[in-house]
């Protein structure tokens, strides 16, 4: 399937797989607390693929029916998770700053140099040309050694999912 432009809206129990999907560059909602109807009223209205630890979640009509594109994530361990997902869907992580804010899910605005002045590490602002911030939390985001590290993360993982499938199921 053609996974560009692809949004997402995770169950409950995928806050973390939330955030490392935001990371990779894709808008993802997540909800502390949802009850399963909106979860399904959304992945249906906004159009957006419904990412589920339950499989009773994944019997309902709209899903079998294919009205609303659904994964049963199988996995408790993040990495998993994120391995199943990139596999499946084959996404591919970003080379830019993550576009949502991890925590909110908003998009990123740019911000001048100076206005990060005294608000970022000195080292940070000494070192780094781009920044943007969350319009929700006001979270500041630059392409430090961080974000390099997890591009390293992100890249193992998708890396991974390009082999055979001789290592599943094992946990490291
Ligand atoms: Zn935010």
């Amino acid at each position: 399937m053609n996974t560009m432009g692809i949004k997402f809206v995770a169950d409950q129990m995928l806050g973390r797989l939330s955030k490392w999907l935001r990371l990779l560059g894709y808008d993802t909602l997540y909800f502390k607390s949802i009850a399963d109807s909106d979860l399904i009223h959304i992945a249906e209205g906004q159009e957006r693929f419904l990412l589920t630890r339950d499989t009773r979640l994944m019997k309902r009509r709209v899903i079998r029916n294919g009205l609303i594109k659904a994964m049963l994530v199988e996995g408790d361990l993040l990495d998993d998770q994120l391995r199943q997902v990139t596999r499946e869907l084959g996404l591919l992580p970003s080379d830019l700053l993550p576009p949502f804010c991890v925590e909110c899910n908003l998009p990123l605005e740019l911000v001048s140099r100076e206005n990060v002045k005294g608000r970022v590490p000195p080292f940070v602002y000494r070192t780094q040309e781009n920044f943007t911030r969350c319009p929700g939390c006001g979270r500041f985001y630059w392409a430090g050694t961080h974000w390099e590290r997890i591009k390293e993360k992100i890249s193992l993982l998708t890396a991974d999912s390009k082999e055979s499938d001789a290592g599943r199921g094992v946990d490291s």
